[in-house]
C-alpha cells in the first residue's frame, strides 16, 4: 500500500484520463508517475570505446557505457558528464545525441551522447567494477542474461545496438 504524499492517508486507484492511477481519497492528491531519464555516453578515447563493468542492476557484472540519472538542478548534458568522471575518471566533451531509448513497461528511458575524453585518467569509479577500453573491433559480445528482468533484457538490448551502431569519430 502507498500513502498520500501530501496528507499521508493510504492511497486507493481511480480512474483519471481513462487509466487506473492512485488517489488520495482525502485530498484528491494523483500520483502520476513518469519514466526516470538515464543519461549514458559513448566516450571515445585514444580511438577506442570506454566501457565499465557494471557493479548494481540493471546488468550487473556486464560491460557497459557510463550511464546515471539525471538529477534536478542539472541538465541531461550535466548528468552525463558528471556520470562519465563518477564512474571512470574521465572529463568528457559531448559531441551529439546518438538515441533516445525508452520502453512502455520499463520505468527509465534512456538518452545516449556520442562523447570524447579531454581529460582525467581511466579508472573504475562509482558503480563500475572495473573500466577499461575497447577497440571498436573488439567490443564485447555479450548474450543477454537468461535469468534477466524485464529491464535487464530491455538495458541489455540498448547497450547492445549502441555499441554496434557506435564508430570512432573523433579525429
Ligand atoms: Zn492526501
Amino acid at each position: 500500500m502507498s500513502f498520500c504524499g501530501q496528507c499521508a492517508t493510504p492511497m486507493s486507484p481511480a480512474m483519471i484520463n481513462g487509466k487506473e492511477r492512485p488517489r488520495c481519497p482525502a485530498c484528491g492528491f494523483v500520483l502520476w508517475r513518469n519514466p526516470a531519464p538515464v543519461g549514458m555516453a559513448l566516450i571515445e578515447h585514444d580511438g577506442e570505446l570506454v566501457l565499465i563493468r557494471r557493479r548494481e542492476a540493471p546488468l550487473a557484472g556486464f560491460w557497459a557505457p557510463p550511464a546515471g540519472y539525471v538529477e534536478c538542478g542539472e541538465s541531461v548534458p550535466d548528468a552525463v558528464m558528471r556520470e562519465a568522471e563518477e564512474e571512470c575518471g574521465l572529463r568528457i566533451e559531448l559531441q551529439g545525441l546518438l538515441g533516445v531509448h525508452s520502453r512502455a513497461d520499463v520505468d527509465v528511458l534512456i538518452i545516449a551522447y556520442a562523447a570524447h575524453s579531454i581529460g582525467g585518467a581511466l579508472c573504475a569509479g562509482d558503480d563500475a567494477s572495473d573500466a577499461r577500453l575497447f577497440a571498436p573491433d573488439m567490443l564485447p559480445r555479450q548474450p543477454p542474461p537468461h535469468d534477466g528482468t524485464v529491464t535487464d533484457l530491455w538495458f541489455h538490448g540498448v547497450v547492445s545496438t549502441t555499441l554496434r551502431d557506435w564508430r570512432p569519430t573523433h579525429a
